[in-house]
Order: C-alpha cells, then structure tokens, then sequence
C-alpha cells in the first residue's frame, strides 16, 4: 500500500538536522523543517542569516556538512543538482541570448530528448501570460517578462519543487509586487511545492502560505504569516515583520487569565495566553497601527478608561503623512516614545504638539523574554 505519511507526498521536503559549515563558520546550524508538498514556503531573513546556503542544499549545489535531505519521502542527499526533481530559478535569469522565448522554454524538453515540444511550450507561456512574445529574444523583452520566461523554463520539467532564489530582487518595486502576486497564482495553477529565498517581509507575507523566519543560521519562528505577525515569538520576528512597540514590563499580579502589568508607573493588562515570556519580567509588544489615538480630556479618552483599553498619555511629537495612513511619533509622559499609525479616514487626526492619549485592547500586546530583545 502507499504510504501516506505527509512527508513521503511527492514533492514534500524534508530537512533533517541539516547542517553547514564553511571552515570554522557555522552558516546553518543544524535544521529540521517540514515542508509540505504543494505549499509555497518561504526562507526569509536578513542578508547573510543562511537562507542561500539551506536553499543550495535542497538543490544540490551545496553539500552538507552534516544532516539529511528528502524529497518525496527519499533520500537524496547523495544525489548530484541534476538527478534531482529540483528546479532552481535565479535573480540572474541566465535566459540564452541567442535563444529565442519559445526555444528557452522548450530547453529543458529538448535536453532529455523530447521532439514534441510545442504542446508543453504553448501551455508553459499561457500560464505566464506569455504567449504573444515567443519569437522574440531575451534582449527584446523587460526585466518582468525575462523572469516570467525563466520561471516558464523551469517549470517546464514539471519539478516536484521549484526552488526561487531572490527571483524578483532585480526588478523595480512596482514590478515586485504585481509579480509577487503572479508567482502565487502561477505556484497555485501547477501545485508544485514552491521554496522561496527573499530578505523581503512584505514579499514573504504576500505570497507565501508558510514562512520560517531566519536568524544567525537558526530558524527564529516558523508560521503562516498571519501568526508570524500577530504572535511574534521573539523581538526579533516582531521587527523584522512590521514594526513593533516594545515596552519594558513587570508582572504585578494575575487574574481571570490576564496578567496584570506595571508599565513605566502605568498599570495594564496582557491576557496570559499572549505572552511567550518565562520571567515576570519582560518586554511587552503593541502594533503600531492597534494604538488608536484619543484628544486628551475627550469623551473619547472617558470611555478608554471605562472599556478597561491600555492607555499611554503623550505630546504628538512627528506626524508623517503617507497618504491613507499618517505615520506619528507619540513621546510619553512616562518616557517612551511611540510609533503609531492612523489611518486618515479617521474623524481624529491631531498635530504635531497636541496632547493625546493612546489607547488599545490588551489583547493586541504580545509578550516576550526580556533577552531576545539586546538587537
Ligand atoms: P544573502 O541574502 O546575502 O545571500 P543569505 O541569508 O542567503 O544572505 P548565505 O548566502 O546562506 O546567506 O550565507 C550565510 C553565511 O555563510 C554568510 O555569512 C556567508 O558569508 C557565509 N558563506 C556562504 N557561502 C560561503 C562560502 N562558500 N565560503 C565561506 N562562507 C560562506
């Protein structure tokens, strides 16, 4: 009978404490990481954190220093980069210039000795809305469209997993972000196992369905984006996706499942299941845009306090207007400065100078280790 573990499915990977190191210089320590087939997983850290080098042991292009790779429920850690059912699309689309799109596409068939290529070619270029430019050459084409010609190339194959190295890291920001949303309806057309390299959170967020934030070589947090955002785990997360308020708190006292806090003098409250923290005390965390602003002495600034909401008194001190939203720097009374952004439909939009009083539900804080914050 076939086993239906989920990591024996055709095209799950599995990562097995996978490890390397160059010389004395652990670039990855060692990794476990379970991803399912069909999903679009997504490496994503700062520069030199060891996604390339995880990315390039799943292709083959790089050996481990120790651990295992499988792909299907085999193991092909011995296997060289072309015995793989692997493809990799690179930031350099390496496109043959001489070739023209159709004959690029149809590269990979040609290789293994296919005749019939024109069938596979038509329906790869449909799929990258590409079809009307087959006869031209890489030359002729934009930035966008080389990629959607090096992405129908390696799709070809039909590869268990297609793994995209910084695959838009060339292109302009606009460009970026249509073709993020590209990547995820083609990844969702063919339903091949997708593993995407980016330091972009923003891309990272919108396209994949699972992401492992990266770190020092060490996976930080791994989530669907919305957990990633939502419930950081570690400071780290928490800036590196978004922005983040974070607050030195104390822990006072407990009751009917919240923790309650001394803030800078302030009281607040946390529910206990948000908080990851092992000490009482720690750091608390707060969304810029889960702040809402109030006039101070409104009726606004009333019914805060009586709804039991967190609240922070301060002097507007920066306002940054970006269009829907304004950006503001809030300098507490008790110290800190925060950031909050309001949207601009908002009846309330003070100025620079006004005094305010912010406010948010404690259920939008999120706590941590005070030792995951020395950035
Ligand atoms: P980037 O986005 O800049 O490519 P990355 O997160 O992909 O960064 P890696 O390319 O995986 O990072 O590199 C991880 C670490 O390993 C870096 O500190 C890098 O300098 C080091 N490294 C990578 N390849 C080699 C090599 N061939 N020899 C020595 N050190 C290497």
């Amino acid at each position: 009978a076939p086993d239906e573990t989920p990591g024996n499915a055709p095209g799950s990977v599995e990562l097995l404490s996978l490890h390397k190191a160059f010389n004395k210089f652990t670039a990855v320590h060692p990794l476990d990481l379970e991803i399912p087939a069909g999903s679009f997983f997504a490496l994503l850290g700062a520069s030199g954190c060891g996604k390339t080098t995880t990315l390039r042991m799943i292709a083959g292009l790089e050996k481990p220093t120790s651990g295992r790779v499988r792909l299907g429920g085999e193991d092909i850690t011995a296997l060289p980069p072309h015995k793989r059912p692997v493809n990799t699309v690179f930031q350099s689309y390496a496109l043959f210039p001489h070739l023209t799109v159709a004959e690029n596409v149809a590269f990979g068939l040609r290789r293994k000795g296919r005749k019939d290529v024109a069938g596979p070619v038509k329906e790869m270029l449909g799929l990258v809305q590409l079809g009307h430019l087959s006869d031209r050459k890489p030359a002729q084409l934009s930035g966008g469209q080389q990629q959607r010609v090096a992405l129908a190339r390696a799709l070809i194959n039909r590869p268990q997993v297609l793994l995209l190295d910084e695959p838009l890291g060339a292109l302009d920001l606009k460009l970026r972000r249509q073709m993020q949303l590209e990547l995820k309806r083609i990844q969702t057309e063919v339903g091949i196992t997708f593993v995407h390299v980016t330091h972009d959170q923003e891309e990272a967020m919108t396209m994949a369905d699972t992401i492992a934030v990266m770190n020092d070589g060490m996976i930080e947090q791994l989530g669907s984006p919305e957990e990633l955002y939502e419930s950081p785990r570690t400071a780290f997360v928490a800036n590196f996706l978004g922005q983040s308020n974070l607050l030195p708190a104390r822990v006072t006292g407990r009751r009917g499942g919240h923790l309650q806090l001394d803030v800078f003098g302030g009281r607040m409250t946390l529910p206990a299941e948000r908080s990851t923290a092992t000490r009482d005390t720690f750091v608390m965390g707060i969304r810029p845009e889960k702040i809402t602003m109030a006039e101070a002495g409104s009726d606004d600034e009333i019914r805060a306090v009586s709804a039991g909401r967190n609240r922070m008194p301060g002097i507007v001190t920066e306002a940054g207007f970006i269009g829907v939203s304004t950006e503001y720097r809030v300098r507490t009374h008790q110290g800190p400065e925060l950031v909050v952004f309001a949207q601009n439909r908002d009846d309330y939009r003070p100025r620079v100078g006004d005094p305010v009083l912010l406010h948010w539900d404690p259920k939008h804080g999120f706590g941590l280790d005070t030792a995951d914050t020395a950035d």
